[in-house]
């Protein structure tokens, strides 16, 4: 049976080894995937002993996605993109390094909130690891425009630098909360706010009439922002939709079929 798993510390939380059981269940695919805690300073040794072990795969988690980049023997353009790992294949070539949490993210506006990104204006609030690997996602579907609100501009300046020669080239801009120029149809919160039930501070006028408010974090009820975001019209939408889908990118990648997810996302919403 072929072996799987993720790695984290801690991972005791991790909801991916339900997600995967339920994708190779309903696929048919005859796999193995478990939680590993991998030591703070030994991620690198507990991958190789996987692999000794016969692992095929593995995702990564906090706080171990950068030094999976350093792991990984070649890299997927996303992952560079990204500058992040969040799962690996094990391979006769050597480790692979992907991203799929970008992908993941843009899986869930289009399909499952029904949502095209072509087109429209994109706000990203954030410029930490997580916007960063969902801006070329993004960009790949074309929106109208692409703003990235950062508490720390600089920050966000040196994403618009890094993906300008990324289809981001009059599309992609930056600046401060305060500073937001206009309204926009998706708004996306990746910054880290909504940990300490904070709300980045943007002006109500940012959510365009029926516009998609999406957190990446995701909980029993909804964050602060998202709180704030329906006191404005918008819909609303947490990062569970997120971590489905990028586990159905990742099954996609190690076993070649593409996992049906609504089924796991309503059971998984279910449990929280
Ligand atoms: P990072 O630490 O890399 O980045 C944090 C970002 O949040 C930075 O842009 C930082 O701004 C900003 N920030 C932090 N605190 C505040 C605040 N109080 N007000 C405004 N901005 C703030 O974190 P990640 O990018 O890894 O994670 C961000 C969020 O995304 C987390 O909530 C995480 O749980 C979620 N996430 C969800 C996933 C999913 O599958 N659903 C996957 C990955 C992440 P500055 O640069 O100024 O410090």
């Amino acid at each position: 049976m072929d072996r799987y798993c993720v790695f984290g510390n801690p991972i005791a939380h991790s909801k991916s080894p339900e997600i995967h059981a339920a994708y190779a269940a309903q696929t048919g695919q005859d796999m193995h995937y478990e939680r590993r805690l991998a030591p703070l300073d030994g991620f690198a040794e507990a991958v190789r002993a996987f692999i000794a072990e016969g692992g095929k795969g593995a995702n990564v988690t906090v706080p171990f996605k950068l030094e999976a980049v350093k792991l990984a023997q070649a890299l997927t353009i996303r992952a560079r993109a990204a500058g992040a790992v969040n799962t690996l294949v094990f391979s006769d070539e050597g480790i692979i390094g992907d991203n799929t949490d970008g992908a993941g993210l843009v899986a869930d506006i289009v399909n499952n909130a029904g949502v095209p990104i072509a087109g429209k204006r994109v706000l990203l609030l954030g410029a930490g690891g997580a916007a960063r690997g969902v801006v070329l996602p993004i960009l790949e579907h074309r929106p109208a425009r692409l703003v990235i609100a950062n508490r720390t501009v600089a920050t966000a300046e040196g994403l618009v630098e890094q993906f300008a020669a990324l289809g981001g080239e009059g599309v992609v801009s930056a600046c401060g909360f305060a500073d937001i120029d206009g309204a926009y149809d998706i708004v996306i919160n990746a910054t880290a706010a909504s940990l300490s039930a904070e709300v980045p501070p943007v002006a109500p006028s940012v959510f365009a009439p029926g516009a998609l408010a999406l957190d990446m974090m995701y909980g029993a009820s909804p964050t602060v922002f998202l709180q704030f975001a329906a006191r404005h019209g918008a819909q609303l939408r947490d990062g569970l939709g997120m971590l489905v889908e990028q586990a159905a990118e990742a099954f996609h990648l190690w076993r070649g079929v593409q996992p049906a997810t609504a089924d796991v996302l309503q059971k998984l919403r279910a449990q929280l």
